[in-house]
């Protein structure tokens, strides 16, 4: 366990974000880091990972820029990289809400809740807890009794809440997101909309988890990651799984994509069904010319066939 994985974020003005970026890569590239980072005028928001050293070396290299000196790091222990590549790429958001008129956090954000502050919220009845992630990272874990926007990409978060303003009307309103970043718009936003009470979960559950009085208590499966690893533990007090299969609906907390290179729809899925249905999330995946969990097990056209007509038996008329 060598090996760590970083995950940070600042909103802080970037004045030329595309020299950023290509200067920034070079400094990864030379320190053997790997991950992605998104730059913009408004900040850094950034995963990568690499040995202890060579994070520590960036983690004094960013301290050291005025702009980033207070810029605070999650750190997971690793036992090796946890992307293939670096990329450091400018944007016009450091994470997409794509808001006709856009949030600055550094002026208007919700309220920044401790873990123990948090961990009250979610003890309290007249507060309204909201997961700031996608459909596929709550399902696979999250905390107990909050609310689940049935969204699958960031900026359809603000149109997904005005049709659902009626559960948040009069009530005290916490968000969460898995680092933190995401919050800091989102709240801003609920509160530009007229919403008076609105807090957020500072440092997001990655927080949370790694707090020695919370230990992520409450919080239910496993959190999602967007990194090779897949998915991370968060409550070290009362460990449950609510993941559930994709066929068969059994407790199960392994993300595979959909075969179908069109579709590519992540599911969970049970390693003797994932080789069952041929690694797909319905039968028209499955029987797609380029799928890859064929190619990548060789598997014949006749054996191909035969799978698929007990895929059609099984599911086809379910
Ligand atoms: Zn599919």
């Amino acid at each position: 366990m060598d090996y760590r994985v970083l995950l940070y974020y600042k909103y802080t003005t970037i004045e030329d974000p595309e020299t950023f970026a290509v200067d920034h890569l070079a400094f990864c590239k030379a320190h053997n880091l790997k991950g992605r980072i998104l730059v913009s005028t408004e900040g850094i928001n950034g995963t990568l990972s690499g040995t202890k050293e060579e994070t520590d070396q960036y983690i004094e290299h960013m301290h050291a820029d005025e702009r980033f000196k207070d810029m605070v790091f999650k750190i997971d222990e690793a036992d090796g990289h946890a992307f293939k590549k670096m990329h450091v790429r400018p944007r016009k958001e450091i994470v997409a809400l794509d808001l006709e008129e856009d949030v600055d956090p550094r002026q208007t954000t919700g309220k920044y809740l401790s873990p123990s502050e948090f961990k009250e919220a979610l003890e309290d009845d007249d507060t309204v807890i909201i997961d700031a992630r996608n459909d596929y990272e709550f399902d696979l874990g999250h905390f107990r009794g909050a609310i689940r926007p049935d969204i699958t990409r960031f900026r359809d978060l603000p149109d997904w809440i005005k049709n659902h303003e009626d559960m948040l009307e009069g009530k005290k309103i916490v968000t969460y997101c898995t680092g933190g970043i995401r919050c800091e718009k989102f709240s801003g936003w609920l509160i530009k909309e007229g919403f008076e009470d609105v807090a957020q979960l500072h440092g997001g559950i990655a927080t949370y988890g790694k707090d020695p009085e919370t230990r992520g208590q409450y919080w239910d499966g496993k959190m999602y990651v967007f990194d090779e690893r897949i998915s991370v533990d968060v409550n070290h007090v009362d460990r449950t799984v609510i993941g559930k299969e994709w066929f068969d609906g059994t407790p199960c907390e392994r993300y595979i994509n959909c075969s179908n290179p069109e579709c590519n729809k992540q599911i969970l899925v049970s390693e003797e069904n994932e080789a069952k249905y041929l690694g797909a999330c319905s039968y028209d995946c499955a029987k797609h010319e380029r799928n890859r969990y064929v190619a990548k097990h060789h598997i014949s056209n006749e054996e191909w066939q035969r799978r698929l007509e007990n895929f059609d038996q099984e599911h086809q008329n379910a």
